[in-house]
C-alpha cells in the first residue's frame, strides 16, 4: 500500500504528523510519500500543485490531506477540487455521532448519520465566468455523476438501516429535481426506503432532531454546507474526518480547514485527522485496527486529554501522543 501523504498549510501541518504517528504506532506495512502542496509551494513557487505532483500522487493508492489555505489569486484553482477531479474522488463520505463525554451545544446526545455528498461536479463544477458587471459559475448535475453518488449511498445505507434521505432544493432548481428522481430511482432499483427534504428545512432539522436522519445523500455544496452545520452539533470541526473515495484513489482528510487563527499554537485538535486514518484504515479493510483506533479515541477524551477546542489544555502532540501509546498497549 502506499501513501501520499500532503500535510498542506496551517494547522494541517500540525495535525497530519500526529495522526501519521498514531498510524505508525500499528506497525503496518505501508509506503509513506512525503508531498509539499499548498499556499506555501505556491508562494515560494508560483505554484500550489503541479503536474509532477499530480503524477506521485496518481501513483499512490492513497492521499492523507491536511488542509490547504486558499491564495489570494482570482486565478488560483483550488487544489483539493483538482485532487477530487483528477482522481475522479466522486463520493464525500462524512460520518458524524458525538464521541463519548463530549460536551455537546445542543440537547441531542443520540444520533449516528452520515452524509454522502457529491464531490465531483454541481456548483463545484469549475465552468466559471468572471466579467466585469457579472459573473457565472455553471451548476452541473449528471446522470452519470448522480447515479454513482446515488448507488454509493445505498450501498451505505445497505449495511445501516436501509433508509436514505435525498436532500436538494428541486422546487426551485431544475438540476435538483433531475438530482432527486435520479436518486430516488436508484433507492428504489436497491430495494432501499427513501424520503426527500428541502435542503433548507434539512439544515433546521439536522440542528433540532438530528437523531431521525441515517444516510443523507446531496449534491456537492449543499452537502459542504450540511457537514459544517452536523459538525457544530457533533461537538465541532477539530472532531470530524472525511474519506473521498473513488473507484481507484481515495483521500482522507478532517473536514476543518488549515485555521490560520490558531495556526502554529500546537494547540490543533489532531482528533479529525486521526479519525481520517481510522476511515482510511476500514478502506484498507482493516477493521481490527479501525476499531482499536476508535477505542483509543474515547478512551483518551474520556480521560480529558484533550485539547483547548474541547476545554481541556493538552496540545496536539500530547493528544496524540496518548491515542499512540493507547494503540501500542492494545494486548
Ligand atoms: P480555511 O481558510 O483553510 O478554510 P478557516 O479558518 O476559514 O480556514 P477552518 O480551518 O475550518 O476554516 O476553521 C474554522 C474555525 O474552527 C476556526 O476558528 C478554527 O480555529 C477552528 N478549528 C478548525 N479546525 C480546528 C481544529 N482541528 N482544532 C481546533 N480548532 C479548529
Amino acid at each position: 500500500m502506499k501513501l501520499a501523504v500532503v500535510p498542506g498549510d496551517g494547522i494541517g501541518k500540525e495535525v497530519i504528523p500526529v495522526a501519521l504517528a498514531v498510524l505508525d504506532a500499528f506497525g503496518l506495512d505501508i509506503e509513506k510519500v512525503p508531498l509539499e502542496i499548498g499556499y506555501g509551494k505556491w508562494e515560494r513557487t508560483g505554484s500550489a500543485l503541479t503536474d509532477e505532483d499530480m503524477s506521485v500522487i496518481k501513483e499512490c493508492d492513497c492521499v492523507l490531506f491536511g488542509a490547504i489555505t486558499t491564495p489570494p489569486d482570482p486565478n488560483y484553482k483550488s487544489v483539493l477540487m483538482r485532487l477530487r477531479k483528477e482522481l475522479d474522488l466522486y463520493a464525500n463520505i462524512r460520518p458524524f455521532a458525538p464521541l463519548a463525554n463530549v460536551k455537546l451545544p445542543c440537547n441531542k446526545k443520540v444520533f449516528d448519520f452520515v452524509i454522502v455528498r457529491e464531490n465531483t461536479e454541481g456548483m463545484y463544477s469549475g465552468i466559471e465566468e468572471l466579467h466585469e458587471n457579472v459573473a457565472y459559475t455553471t451548476r452541473v448535475i449528471s446522470r452519470k455523476g448522480s447515479e454513482r453518488i446515488a448507488e454509493n449511498a445505498c450501498s451505505i445505507a445497505k449495511k445501516r438501516k436501509k433508509h436514505i434521505t435525498v436532500v436538494h432544493k428541486a422546487n426551485v432548481l431544475k438540476s435538483d429535481s433531475f438530482f432527486r428522481d435520479i436518486c430516488t430511482g436508484v433507492a428504489r432499483r436497491n430495494g432501499i426506503s427513501y424520503n426527500e427534504m428541502l435542503v433548507d428545512a434539512m439544515a433546521y432539522d439536522l440542528v433540532l432532531r438530528p437523531e431521525k436522519y441515517d444516510v443523507l445523500v446531496t449534491t456537492n455544496l449543499f452537502g459542504d454546507i450540511l457537514s459544517d452545520v452536523a459538525a457544530a452539533i457533533s461537538g465541532g470541526l477539530g472532531l470530524c474526518p472525511s474519506a473521498n473515495i473513488g473507484n481507484r484513489h481515495a483521500l482522507f482528510e478532517p473536514i476543518h480547514g488549515s485555521a490560520p487563527d490558531i495556526a502554529g499554537r500546537g494547540i490543533a485538535n489532531p482528533i479529525a485527522s486521526i479519525l481520517s486514518v481510522r476511515m482510511m484504515l476500514q478502506w484498507m479493510g482493516l477493521e481490527t485496527e479501525a476499531q482499536v483506533l476508535g477505542n483509543a479515541v474515547d478512551s483518551v477524551i474520556q480521560k480529558g486529554i484533550v485539547s483547548p477546542d474541547m476545554g481541556g489544555s493538552y496540545s496536539t502532540i500530547e493528544v496524540g501522543n496518548a491515542i499512540a501509546a493507547k494503540v501500542i498497549n492494545v494486548p
